[in-house]
């Protein structure tokens, strides 16, 4: 791994603080917490910005790789309840990255047509292809979350994909893509006031749904079916991360730096020109 360039506002790498281990509690997270941020919010508009160019130079260079023939890419698994703030994720930290190397998938309730095949079917087709960074808003989790809090199938059939996820994202790993599985808690007050401002504001109008009402009632089973999550997903080759997202400078900060650590850790270099560049110096000073 190249040399930390860690801002000084953080005490460490966040993942030391963010990783889920066992026997962690969903209950017990503080949603309103800064794991180990020494700033506040005054200082998170420059540091964001800062980092964001960051992770803008790292994801070309993983773009740039693939160009000759690198084929590594990476997932960033956005999974959370309503108002988390996946969006904010995918607008202001992956939105400061290139388009042309992000993949971008947001998954709602399944078509007829995805249906109709096995649950993988729609993530199998949704991964990022060589030197991209592949985004969940959402994922394959929703088949052991809202699924399981609504018996949309029987006990036995979700209760056997945690399994089945693991060895999925197994070969994820191997095949070269590094997850980035992030959990992000909002506390239900918090919740409550981004559900009340979409309510209060007509550009927000299109993010509400009159159903996030019924999803937020049944908290105590969705907090049981995160805590399954974390408690049988969580494997050495694919950790989750639980965000605190009550502040969302906090959040975005945070994942920001995962996604610059995964990026660091591929050990990027500018690939060498494949042409002779003195050479080609000379002719197109003739040309
Ligand atoms: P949103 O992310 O606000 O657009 O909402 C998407 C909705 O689709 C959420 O209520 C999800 O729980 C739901 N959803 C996503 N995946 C599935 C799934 N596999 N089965 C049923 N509902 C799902
Ligand atoms: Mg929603």
């Amino acid at each position: 791994m190249s040399e930390s360039d860690l801002p000084s506002l953080w005490t460490h790498e966040p993942h030391t603080h963010l990783e889920f281990r066992p026997g962690d509690k969903v209950a017990d997270i503080d949603t309103s917490a800064t794991p180990g941020f020494k700033g506040n919010k005054a200082d998170a508009p420059t540091l964001q910005a800062e980092r964001n160019q960051r992770f803008a130079d790292l994801q070309e260079m993983l773009y740039a790789n693939s160009r000759s023939g690198d084929h590594r890419s990476i997932l960033l698994v956005l999974q959370g309840m309503d108002t988390a703030g996946k969006g904010g994720i995918v607008k202001h930290v992956v939105g400061a990255g290139n388009p042309q190397g992000i993949r971008y998938t947001s998954f709602g309730k399944p078509t007829e047509e995805e249906l109709s095949h096995h649950y993988l079917w729609r993530i199998w087709k949704a991964l990022p292809g060589a030197g991209e960074i592949g985004v969940f808003d959402r994922s394959h989790y929703e088949d052991v979350l809202i699924v399981r809090v609504h018996n949309l199938v029987p006990p036995e059939v979700w209760g056997a994909r945690y399994d089945e996820i693991n060895a999925f994202e197994k070969e994820l790993v191997d095949g070269g893509i590094t997850l980035i599985k992030v959990a992000m808690f909002v506390s239900l007050e918090e919740q409550k006031a981004r559900l009340a401002e979409r309510l209060e504001r007509p550009d927000k109008y299109w993010k509400y749904n009159p159903g996030d009402i019924d999803e937020r009632l049944k908290w105590p089973l969705y907090q049981e079916a995160y805590q399954a999550v974390l408690d049988k997903t969580s494997t050495d080759y694919a950790p989750w991360h639980v965000i605190p997202c009550d502040r969302k400078w906090y959040a975005r900060l945070a994942i920001t730096e995962l996604l610059i650590e995964a990026l660091k850790g591929l050990d990027l270099s500018w690939p060498p020109a494949d042409f002779d560049v003195e050479a080609e110096k000379k002719r197109l000073a003739q040309a």
